[in-house]
């Protein structure tokens, strides 16, 4: 049994700092802030083309077969799922509404991996009856109601096992902890377990075993873990071939995490693939050829979308200057949940139009969203520009594609804002109009007497 191992983590890793991807001018910004209004998303059709390549090309040491999935659940706006789909990668979904989401924009049922937390009879029904055939489990029942659905349906399905490896995580958000929610342990006493699973599937009618699935977190910077959940899944492995001879480990899906740059500099995705391919080549000559899945939802939209935001009031304290802006956290949620430091930048005019009333340094000015509420403060970014900071002058947050449009809310009775998508030929297209009051004022029941 591997319990340390061999393979080092690569040291001394050449950081990327934060990328302002400044795809549109400020010209362009007035532009389209004149005819659409603040606030307004701004998504990159190329950049979202370039992070796809980038991350398939990170791993292309590993001697298996390689898939990149695309976790929508960063952002399903369906211009960014159909552009995705034009790319050919997978898409990891996790609810009934996004298989919605993906068939309406045709994406192709083999390239779907289905991975939920609920697990329900009705709901694997219909993830069958679409023609998706790659599903992961993640408890006994779960299991138990996908061999249902399959019986009903008449197919066999390719199952992978969700495992927990309950390995200590340092990230911006851990998804593997001991007594976690997700996936199972190992071992353990009770049915939920991948051994006893597992010994469920070896000779199942109605599932076949195809893999294993792990995910560790979000916003993963230090690799380690990966190495010891892998070092696990080793042991693992070989145990289960002992007890059967004919063990085969088909697909192994390592998750998401890839780090996106905020505010400190973070390992690329080349980076990243060097810590982990060796160890992975690794497990292929000691147990045979897998496909390998690598899950992105951060990585592979966070640096393709701008929110641009106006600035409406400002207030001066002698040294400190409050700056507040038309955006708000219900437009950017992780600025509150997990204190996100999404890079900020005035957008520049030309020079004899600058009316700066102060010129204080930008760690003087703190940065403030229209709620009313106490949390509704946006954290600066190191590389964050804000000392024209003043009323009616617009402002750029950069790397908000991921996480951001999909936790749109209406606290406060605020709408969602418009989208526009610069598509790869340099157009500017409306992907999602703004909402109005009167579609809110329904939407809540106003209309209901
Ligand atoms: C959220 C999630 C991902 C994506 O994580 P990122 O950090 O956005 O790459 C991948 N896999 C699973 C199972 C997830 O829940």
């Amino acid at each position: 049994m591997v319990e340390n191992s061999q393979i080092q983590l690569v040291e001394n890793l050449d950081l990327t700092a934060p990328a302002l991807n400044r795809f549109v001018k400020p010209n362009g910004i007035s532009k389209l802030v004149a005819q659409y209004g603040t606030p307004l998303y701004l998504i990159d059709e190329d950049t979202l083309h370039a992070k796809v390549k980038e991350l398939h090309a990170a791993y292309t040491k590993f001697v298996g077969p390689l898939k990149i999935a695309y976790s929508i659940k960063a952002n399903f706006n369906p211009a960014i799922l159909r552009t995705f789909i034009t790319d050919g990668i997978t898409f990891d979904l996790t609810s009934i509404g996004e298989l919605h989401f993906i068939k309406q924009c045709k994406a192709a049922p083999e390239n779907i991996i289905y991975t939920s937390v609920t697990e329900e009879f009705e709901e694997y029904l219909e993830v069958l009856q679409s023609g998706v055939r790659k599903v992961v489990v993640s408890s006994f029942n779960g299991m138990t109601n996908l061999a249902k659905a399959a019986s009903k349906i008449g197919v066999k399905v390719p199952t992978m096992i969700r495992v927990n490896p309950e390995v200590g995580v340092k990230a911006g958000v851990r998804a593997s902890y001991r007594n976690g929610k997700f996936g199972v342990p190992f071992n353990g006493g009770t049915i939920d377990s991948a051994t006893k699973m597992i010994k469920h599937l070896m000779d199942n009618d109605l599932l076949s075993f195809e893999g294993f699935h792990f995910h560790l977190g979000s916003q993963i910077t230090d690799f380690s873990c990966f190495i010891h959940a892998l070092d696990k899944m080793d042991a693992f492995i070989t145990k289960m071939k002992k007890e059967y001879p004919n063990f085969q480990v088909n697909t192994f899906d390592i998750g998401g995490g890839t780090p996106v740059s905020y505010d400190e500099p973070v390992p690329s995705p080349t980076q990243m693939a060097e810590n982990l391919v060796s160890r992975l080549n690794q497990l292929v000559d000691t147990h045979g050829i897998f496909e390998l899945m690598i899950e992105s939802g951060r990585f592979l939209v966070a640096e393709s979308s701008i929110l641009v935001s106006k600035i409406v009031n400002t207030k001066e304290y002698s040294e400190h200057k409050i700056v507040i802006l038309d955006a708000g956290y219900h437009l950017l949620l992780d600025a509150a949940l997990l204190k996100q430091e999404y890079p900020q930048e005035i957008v520049s005019i030309p020079k004899n139009k600058v009316k700066t009333t102060s010129q204080l340094p930008t760690k003087n000015i703190h940065l403030a969203g229209r709620l009313c509420d106490t949390y509704d403060i946006f954290p600066l970014s190191k590389v964050s520009s804000l000392n024209e900071a003043d009323v009616g002058r617009y402002m750029s947050f950069y790397n908000v594609g991921a996480y951001s449009l999909v936790f749109n809310m209406p606290f406060h009775c605020q709408i969602k804002p418009p989208v526009i998508m610069k598509t790869a030929k340099g157009e500017f297209k409306l992907v999602r109009k703004g909402s109005s009051y009167e579609r809110l004022f329904i939407e809540e029941g106003g209309d209901i007497f």
